[in-house]
């Protein structure tokens, strides 16, 4: 009997979504390469193990896999992201028929998706590029699904996708469809882009509460359970006040042994380029992965700590009042950052035709993902708004939000870095926020300088805009300008 599903890559996240997709009643083929000197059996080991007595058939030539699934054939690569993918296509394509389905739920750069749309389109195939968040558990029980590319695809593939998908509160799954080309995959990076600076401001908050009022873990784990229940109820906040009660073997707390420099796999890094490519501010997720990166070098650290420590007297900060000053931080920086990731998400849908839907999106990022919280019903209900915001700060809901978080987080934004501690996500966001509230920045300046030396010219604020002047600053330069194009 011909199966419903294939699927490929026998790692930690293919193993679980073959194992979701069998729970929720789909007969699945899975397949691994099988390479000499790189793991081998592990499709028997994988059918003779988990997947013993269930429906899920184990193949390890190509061929036999493609010609077991039903068609038109759904086939979803887990493999690494790159190169793997495309020599993985074109081991599939001598294999598949007209109308035949490739999903990729690897973590794939969204422009590798756009063209490989097109490349398995000009073959008579469809492919779908889907983002899946929520690590081996989501896997297993319920991830987040972000699927775009071949439109017709959809239908098809939906039932499936929608059941392995985590459900929120409301019923909805957290999987629809994102739209054209790479625009599941480019959600997806967004996503990661989002959770490297919900992080960063989780682990600022640490900090600061550790260090400036002197908490220890226990009453820190208190502190983050509390805010659990509240506006800042997220996945990443309940793991945190989870790791920070922890004990190592010997009793003492593991957080205290783990080593001060953080990894990062390149999806907040491209989030950052791709962002710049658009134009458009991304500037709290940017501090999180430099900051990633500064962390990294540990050695440096140590030598200018050694430089520029000086011990000094804290000054006084109540510390129920620091406490819910670092909550208000916390939440307003959370809200600047989700606001320049959606728009950057608009800037993409606007650029590359993607029509995206924001709401669709926040609501599909409720459950089964790592940056899963109450937030993102909000801003879902911001987006759905009749009077829709031209951006997520000018929702009444997240107007009032803000300001009535706006003096503690400034308080404690001052008076962290006047204690010298280091908290470049909460001070990007609160800069970012003053730039965006103010009605004039000195970017005159800027263009005075520019056509000073470059004759690059300027508008003016007594002239039409796109009306561009050039002065002859110094009495001897020329009257040609430069072009007035922005890049
Ligand atoms: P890996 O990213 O480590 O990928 C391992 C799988 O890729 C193995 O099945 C491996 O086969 C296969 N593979 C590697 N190179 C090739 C190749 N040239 N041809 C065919 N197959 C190849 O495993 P994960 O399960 O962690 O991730 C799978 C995908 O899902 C990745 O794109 C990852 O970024 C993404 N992802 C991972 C998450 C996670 O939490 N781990 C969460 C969400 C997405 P072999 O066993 O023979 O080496």
């Amino acid at each position: 009997k011909k199966t419903d599903i294939g699927l490929i890559g026998l790692a930690v996240m293919g193993e679980n979504l073959a194992l979701n997709m069998e729970s929720r009643g789909w007969n699945v083929s899975v397949y691994n390469r099988t390479v000499p000197g790189i793991e081998e059996g592990v499709v028997d080991r994988f059918v003779a193990g988990r997947a013993k007595g269930k429906n899920i058939q184990g193949y390890t030539e190509i061929a036999d896999f493609v010609a077991s699934i039903k068609a038109p054939r759904k086939i979803m690569m887990m493999v690494r992201a790159g190169s793997p993918v495309d020599q993985l296509m074109e081991q599939l394509f001598p294999h598949l028929s007209t109308g035949d389905i490739l999903i990729d739920g690897g973590n794939s750069n969204f422009e590798d998706t756009e063209r490989r749309v097109k490349l398995a389109e000009s073959k008579g195939f469809r492919f779908v590029g889907a983002g899946v968040s929520g690590g081996e558990e989501g896997a297993l029980n319920g991830a987040a699904i972000m699927p775009g590319g071949t439109k017709s695809a959809w239908e098809e593939v939906k039932p499936v996708l929608q059941s392995i998908a985590a459900k929120a509160k409301d019923g909805m799954p957290c999987c629809d469809w994102v739209g054209p080309g790479g625009s599941g995959h480019f959600v997806k990076m967004i996503h990661n882009g989002i959770e490297y600076g919900d992080m960063q401001l989780i682990s600022e908050s640490y900090w600061v509460l550790r260090n400036l009022l002197g908490l220890s873990n226990e009453e820190l784990s208190k502190v983050f359970s509390k805010w659990n229940e509240g506006r800042l109820s997220s996945y990443l906040i309940e793991i945190t006040a989870n790791i920070l009660k922890h004990k190592d073997k010997d009793g003492e707390y593991l957080i205290d042994k783990i080593l001060d420099t953080a990894g990062q796999k390149g999806t907040g890094k491209w989030s950052v380029i791709n962002a710049m490519e658009l134009g458009m501010p991304l500037g709290l997720i940017a501090s999180a992965v430099f900051e990633r990166s500064l962390s990294s070098n540990k050695e440096v650290r140590v030598e200018a700590s050694k430089l520029f420590h000086e011990d000094k007297e804290k000054s006084l900060y109540n510390k129920a009042d620091m406490i819910e000053d670092v909550e208000s931080a916390l939440y307003a920086s959370k809200l600047v950052s989700y606001a320049q990731g959606f728009a950057v998400l608009q800037k993409a849908s606007d650029e590359f035709n993607w029509d995206l839907n924001l709401a669709s999106i926040a609501r599909m990022w409720r459950e089964g993902c790592i940056i899963r919280s109450v937030f993102l019903n909000d801003i879902a209900a911001a987006f759905e708004a009749e009077d829709k915001p031209k951006h997520l700060l000018f929702a009444p809901y997240f107007k009032a939000e803000i300001e009535q978080m706006l003096f503690g987080w400034k308080h404690l934004v001052s008076h962290a870095l006047k204690e010298e501690m280091p908290i470049p996500a909460f001070s990007s966001a609160l800069n970012y926020f003053y730039s965006l509230t103010s009605s004039s920045l000195p970017a005159n300046m800027i263009q005075a300088q520019r056509d000073y030396f470059g004759a690059h010219t300027f508008e003016r604020v007594d002239q039409p805009r796109g009306e561009f002047f050039h002065e002859n600053w110094t009495g001897h330069g020329g009257d040609t300008k430069s072009g007035t194009y922005n890049v």
